[in-house]
């Protein structure tokens, strides 16, 4: 973990938030590499939910939240950790995560009895601070995907099984955050509510479960470093009729990278009006709390039901963590010198190809160099940079550590027959090219997920 967080501050994937005035527990700013790769991780995310599938529609919802949605969702009551504090020194842990009833910090066994602490971070809103108009920031992006229900079917007319996708920020008061950005306060969420009758809801929730390692698994997380944890009955979440999360091997231990949970009509019907004025079936019955009425009507019987749910829910932070500390390795090369490779998937690397002319600020070499660059970019497949440091091997040793797949090289040759030297990152072969070549290359790569 030492090594992956050293480098990514030193290459700019990933920095200490507001560090110049000490930082703060439990927030990371992405830098300029590590904006790239987590846009990148999010992007094919979308194209396998929204794109590549014709039964799910995007979203993108305010963060803000009003208290109603999460008082009937049951995170006013339930979205609780167990807090203990350590009578001796005054630190607070997360009772379920103590190995023993033990204080981490000074080893003390005084420690108070568990009580519930809600991890819901609440602002005021409007110009008086009174108590009464605050909103929440979201614990999840789910409720708004919920609460939009009838506005996505009513303005795109679908029909079950459909889904509702959206990527964005969720915020959680974690009583200890930790392990760099596996445990933080303000992370990203990727999550699709997917929308089914009743009844077809276990056989989804199989389908969803490998769909999902399966993408895992094309973006560098393979099956072999991933395990299916199926969520005992007593530890499941208040609206859920099954769980299994993916856990993955972080470099602190086993844990959760996504969760896949069964939330069966529980949301979409406490967010209904009383269900039986509304004459439909839900689980939820006793409600009083919006007018909606969030149910979906059988083109063929006219029936009205409450779908259920299969949510795949997985962190683009943990996600990030993953396919970094997937792609990092330290080789040892002939002759004894060491070289770190980042050997991420083409399309989540940062930078997709570096253009380097050989002697720094030579004027014929730049000028090929930024043209070499700008009929690349104009392919619109990420971002292609010039390297002007006339330092070859320093070139290469940097792009390898922040999983550049190319590096192409101008040289004086290529003044007089256009060809350029372009070397790959996980071989080191280096061949004699033209441009044409590389852009055929470059499609490819990115393509079929490999370095062609
Ligand atoms: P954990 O048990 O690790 O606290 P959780 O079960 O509370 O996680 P979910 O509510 O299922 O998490 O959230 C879905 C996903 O959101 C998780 O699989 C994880 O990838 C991500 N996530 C949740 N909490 C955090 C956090 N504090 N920091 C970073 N990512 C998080």
């Amino acid at each position: 973990m030492e090594e992956l967080v050293a480098l990514c501050k030193r290459r700019g994937f990933i920095f200490q938030s507001n560090e110049i005035y000490g930082g703060m527990q439990g927030l990371y700013d992405y830098g300029p590499l590590g904006v790239e790769l987590k846009n990148n991780l999010k992007h094919s995310w979308w194209t396998s939910m929204v794109y590549d599938r014709d039964d799910v529609e995007g979203l993108d919802a305010s963060i803000l939240t009003a208290p109603n949605v999460l008082k009937h969702s049951g995170h006013e009551d339930t979205f609780t950790d167990p807090m203990v504090d350590c009578k001796s020194c005054q630190s607070r842990w997360r009772a379920d995560q103590l190995k023993e009833a033990t204080c981490p910090s000074c080893k003390s066994n005084d420690l108070t009895e568990p009580r519930p602490f809600n991890l819901m971070f609440k602002t005021s809103v409007g110009p008086i601070d009174d108590g009464k108009s605050f909103a929440y920031l979201r614990p999840e992006t789910a409720q708004n995907i919920f609460t939009n229900f009838k506005n996505v079917v009513d303005s795109t007319s679908r029909r079950l099984p459909f889904g509702i996708a959206q990527i964005g920020k969720a915020f959680r008061n974690e009583i200890t955050p930790r392990n760099f950005i596996f445990r933080v306060r303000e992370f990203e969420q990727m999550e699709l509510e997917f929308f089914c009758a009743a009844g077809t809801d276990e056989e989804w929730h199989k389908l969803w479960i490998e769909s999902r390692l399966k993408w895992w698994e094309d973006q560098g997380v393979s099956k072999d470093v991933l395990e299916l944890y199926h969520v005992p009955a007593d530890e499941l979440a208040h609206y859920s009729k099954a769980t299994v999360d993916i856990m993955y091997k972080f470099p602190h231990g086993l844990e959760e990278l996504e969760g896949i949970a069964n939330r069966t009509d529980f949301d979409l019907g406490s967010h209904s009006k009383n269900q039986s004025e509304l004459g439909i079936n839900a689980t939820v019955k006793e409600n009083n709390a919006s007018n909606a009425k969030l149910a979906i009507q059988d083109i063929e019987t006219n029936e009205w039901s409450v779908p259920y749910v299969i949510e795949p829910s997985a962190g683009v932070d943990r996600g990030v963590l993953a396919v970094l500390n997937e792609a990092y390795r330290v080789e040892t090369l002939d002759g004894g010198k060491e070289r770190t490779v980042l050997s991420l998937k083409p399309h989540l690397s940062p930078i997709k190809a570096a253009v380097i002319p050989l002697k720094r600020n030579h004027e014929g070499l730049v000028d090929m160099a930024s043209k070499i660059k700008s009929e690349l970019q104009n392919l619109r497949l990420g971002r292609i940079l010039i390297e002007n440091s006339g330092n070859i091997g320093k070139s290469y040793r940097r792009h390898d550590e922040v999983g550049t797949p190319l590096c192409i090289t101008v040289d004086f040759e290529s003044l007089e027959d256009g060809t350029v030297t372009v070397r790959d990152r996980d071989t080191m072969e280096q061949k004699r090219v033209s441009v044409d070549e590389i852009k055929t290359q470059l499609h490819e790569m990115l393509l079929n997920g490999t370095n062609v």
